[in-house]
Order: C-alpha cells, then structure tokens, then sequence
C-alpha cells in the first residue's frame, strides 16, 4: 500500500454524506505492527527531508488539521509524526476553550493568526472545527450562528488555498470503547494521570451528538482544496502509519523546488576554500620539515 493509496482509501469521498459507521475504527488491513512501526520511522525520516526542501523553497504552506474526540491520539502524532521535522519550519498550534478576548472576535480570528506562513508547516491541534462541534453539541451559540459557520470555514479555507496553503484535515476515528481504556490507562500511568480530567468522562454522554456533528463537519466542508481524512485510530501505530503516508504524499506531490544558489558556487569554492586547503597543507609540510 503506498502513499496514494492511503489517500483514496481514507479520503471522505467529496459531496457524500458521511456516514461514520462505515469507517471502522480498528481498521489495519494487511499491516503488522513491527512493519508499520519501521516504515513509519522510513516516512518520518523522508517528512524531515522534505520539509527542509519545503522551508527553503518559501512558496508555500502546509496546513494540517487533527480532531478527535478526547483521547482519540492528536498529541500521540504531534509526538510520533510531526516530532520528526524541524520546529524551526513547523508550529503547533493548540485551540483550548477560548478566552474572553478570543471570543470577542469572530470564531476565525484565532485560528487566522496562527496559519503558516509561506516554507512553513503549521499543526492545528483542535481547530476552527471546534466551532462546528463542541459549540453546537453544547448550544454555546445558537444553531442560526453555528449552521452559517460551514460556509464561512470553506470560504476561509478556499482564500487560503488560494494563496498557496495547501491543507490537509485529519479526523482520529476512535471507538467509544478504545477511548474509555485510553482513559483507565491513563489513571493507570502516574505520568499520564495529570491528563484526566472528570469532562472526558461526562462528555461521553453526549457521543452521539459529537458522531452527528462530527459527520456533518466532515460533508459540509470536504472540498478539492481542504480534504477530510478519517484515519482509523484505534491501533495508534496504524494511526502514525496512514498520517505519515499521506502527509509525505501530500508534500512529494507539491514538486518542491530548492532555490538555486544565489552566487557561483565553483567561485566561491576556488576563492575561500582552495586557499584554506593549501594554507593546510603548507603547514603541515613546514611543521614536517622542522
Ligand atoms: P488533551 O488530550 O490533553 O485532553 P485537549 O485538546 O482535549 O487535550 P483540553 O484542555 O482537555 O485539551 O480540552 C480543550 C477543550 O477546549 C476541549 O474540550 C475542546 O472541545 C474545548 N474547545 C476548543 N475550542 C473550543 C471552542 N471554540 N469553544 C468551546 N470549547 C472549545
Ligand atoms: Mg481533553
């Protein structure tokens, strides 16, 4: 399975309606874990590669979208996958509940301050999805604001498309089960305990309600220029395996070009280097002879 495949199989197919019992959540195909785990380490390797080339090349920009329900893995692949490039062409943006300023703006405000700029790869870790999905499980804005924000979010994400963002919107498919085990290992691991908090439990409760807007996010804002991938993430290793795929697709796909070196490199070699090669080797003849 290559990179393209990994594309169209976990692509939403555009101007569907998504249904998200039809994506299994556990879902591994032929991939064992030992290999995936190898070659996930052989594509975050060829990623770091690339996004030098990418940073370089300063034309463009790379947008990458997680969302999941609690616990669904988004930090597991800022740690596994996007931890392989450099952070100095690589942000990671965290979007919590806002604050009073934050909300004194419109709902895009804080997700537009935080886009990538031109060589650079920005990580949305929660995003302007949020807005279509917590705030409308839990009416925090009436359904005449929130149902508007469909638009607004392909608008937005069409002006940045056009002006060379290209974007990538992953959506971590756990199932309800996986999810309560994730949460009992973490009362389990002393390390992991400061991460529980009692909402993960009664947010369950409303499930459902996530599942229905999490679908209608998923259909409503599916276009060329911002695809929506459902990754199976029950098997974290799977979940790093089919990222990693399709953000190096993604990245080989734009044709990166590095810039051709602005002065003559065979100048520079002869000017600064030969000389520093034969001053080298003169003493070292002088420092033999004494
Ligand atoms: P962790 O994996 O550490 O739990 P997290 O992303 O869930 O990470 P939390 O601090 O637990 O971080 O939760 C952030 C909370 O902020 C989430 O419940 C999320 O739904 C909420 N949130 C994010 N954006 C908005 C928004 N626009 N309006 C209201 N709540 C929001
Ligand atoms: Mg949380």
């Amino acid at each position: 399975m290559t990179g393209k495949h990994f594309i169209e199989d976990f692509r939403v197919p555009p101007g569907q309606r998504v249904r998200l019992t039809n994506f299994d959540p556990a879902f591994k195909g032929k991939h064992s874990k030992t290999h995936a785990l190898r070659k996930t380490q052989e594509l975050c390797v060829t990623m770091g590669e690339l996004q030098q080339n990418f940073f370089a090349e300063r034309k463009r920009s790379l947008l990458v979208c997680l969302q999941a329900l609690d616990a669904g893995g988004k930090d597991g692949v800022v740690k596994h996958v996007i931890g392989s490039m450099n952070p100095d062409g690589c942000d990671v943006a965290n979007f919590k509940e806002p604050t009073p300023e934050e909300l004194a703006h419109d709902f895009l405000w804080r997700v537009e301050a935080k886009t990538p700029k031109r060589g650079e790869i920005a990580i949305f870790n929660r995003s302007h999805y949020e807005d279509v999905l917590v705030v409308r499980v839990h009416n925090l804005v009436p359904k005449e604001v929130w149902s508007k924000r469909y638009d607004q979010i392909n608008d937005f994400e069409r002006r940045l498309a056009a002006n060379g963002t290209h974007i990538l919107k992953f959506f971590l498919h756990i199932s309800k089960e996986a999810q309560l085990k994730r949460f009992e290992q973490r009362l389990d691991d002393p390390a992991k305990r400061w991460k529980i908090s009692e909402s993960d439990y009664t947010e369950r409760e409303y499930w459902d309600d996530y599942v229905q807007a999490y679908e209608d996010a998923l259909a409503n804002c599916n276009t060329e220029d911002a695809p929506w991938f459902v990754i199976p993430a029950d098997h974290k290793w799977f979940r790093d395996l089919a990222i990693s795929e399709i953000i190096v697709a993604a990245l080989q796909s734009m044709n990166i070009q590095v810039p051709k070196p602005t002065v003559n490199i065979e100048d520079i070699r002869r000017k600064y280097h030969s000389a520093a090669k034969e001053g080298k080797q003169g003493r070292r003849k002088r420092r033999a002879r004494s």
